[in-house]
């Protein structure tokens, strides 16, 4: 089998890649190892700008149906107080299983077939997964923090995830301690997505749940980038700043168009790289900075409760309106 494009991963990022590129009328398939719905870590908030992008795949109102939920505040809770944050725009609250599904459903994402090897010749990729081997002009990289296609530094942080009855309306609650950090939202089927941030060492000293999932290690700083990552492979958004989903949404979208034009315009695998990395530094590399600092200052119990004491309402809505 030939075609232009493989993408490895076919969660968020490399789902709304391989959607837009048969949009855009590329061939494409997106491999995914896994069968969709599945569990995955995760917060489950979808921020306003993702919100954006799922409108932009022609996504939302499948996503609504599939049972999302408005989340329209920031509850922050720490030693030092609570804090209520208004968010300019609405987001979303839903769980993983079901919002994977609804982006991969429908689309060129072969599920349940893992990517083994990938291998460039003069003339492009062969690529063997589990199922057949394959030509690709084209390779792109969404198998996520873990990717083996692809380097990031690793930190000893892990996500550790369950779900509980009962709701939190339309709040995003978050909590800081000593360990890490957490927060819930409100999912479909009205009950609530609990997600912590914690160290490694952290995690043997909290009850274990039956329905407890933990990832990690978590990765956010790419190591010599070169070839075409989305998501997650490219480097992690700290998960307090619920741009993740935005991240990998976004990139996805942005690669299927400059792979396209690179196509259209007979470039070469490496030029199209660097196109496509230039269009991601450019929307990125700013905000990521951003969101770095935000995550070495939540890692500091002491900087959220300075923060709370001196209403750091103003500084977040600022700093979400620089993100947006
Ligand atoms: C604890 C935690 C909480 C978070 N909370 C939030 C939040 O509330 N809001 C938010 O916006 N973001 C959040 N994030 C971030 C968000 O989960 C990620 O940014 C997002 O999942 C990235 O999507 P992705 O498609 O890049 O990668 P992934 O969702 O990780 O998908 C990668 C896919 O690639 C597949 N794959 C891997 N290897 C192969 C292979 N060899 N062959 C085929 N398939 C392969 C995997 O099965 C997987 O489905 C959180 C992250 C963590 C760790």
């Amino acid at each position: 089998m030939a075609t232009d494009v493989v993408i490895i991963g076919g969660s968020l990022a490399g789902a709304a890649c391989v959607r837009e590129l048969t949009r855009l009328g590329v061939d494409a398939v997106a491999f995914e190892r896994e069968v969709f719905p599945r569990p995955k870590v995760c917060g489950g908030f979808v921020s306003a700008n993702a919100v954006d992008c799922l409108d932009r795949l022609g996504l939302l109102p499948a996503v609504r149906e599939a049972g999302a939920c408005t989340v329209d505040h920031a509850k922050i809770h720490s030693a030092g107080g609570e804090l209520h944050i208004p968010f300019p725009r609405a987001g979303l609250g839903i769980s993983r299983s079901a919002l994977d599904h609804v982006v991969a459903l429908g689309t060129a994402v072969q599920q349940g077939t893992g990517v083994q090897s990938v291998r460039s010749d003069a003339d492009g990729f062969t690529v063997d997964t589990n199922r057949s081997r394959v030509r690709a002009k084209v390779i792109v990289d969404a198998a996520g923090k873990l990717s083996r296609f692809s380097r990031r530094l690793a930190v000893a942080e892990f996500g550790v995830q369950y779900f509980a009855e009962g709701t939190r309306g339309s709040a995003l609650d978050f909590w800081f301690f000593h360990d890490g950090y957490g927060g819930a939202v409100t999912v479909e089927q009205a009950r609530s997505n609990f997600c912590f941030l914690l160290s490694k060492e952290a995690i043997g000293r909290y009850p274990p749940r039956r329905d407890r999932l933990v990832t990690g290690p978590l990765a956010y700083e790419p190591v010599s980038p070169g070839s075409i990552r989305i998501g997650d492979a490219a480097g992690m958004i700290d998960p307090f700043c619920g741009e993740g989903i935005h991240h990998a949404l976004d990139s996805g979208i942005t690669a299927a168009h400059v792979i396209a034009g690179g196509l259209r315009n007979r470039r070469s695998h490496a030029e199209i790289a660097q196109a496509f990395n230039w269009q991601w530094q450019r929307r990125w590399s700013r905000k990521r900075l951003l969101l770095a600092i935000m995550r070495k200052a939540v890692r500091y119990p002491l900087a959220v409760r300075l923060a709370l004491g001196f209403r750091a309402d103003w500084f977040l809505r600022r700093l979400w309106a620089t993100i947006d």
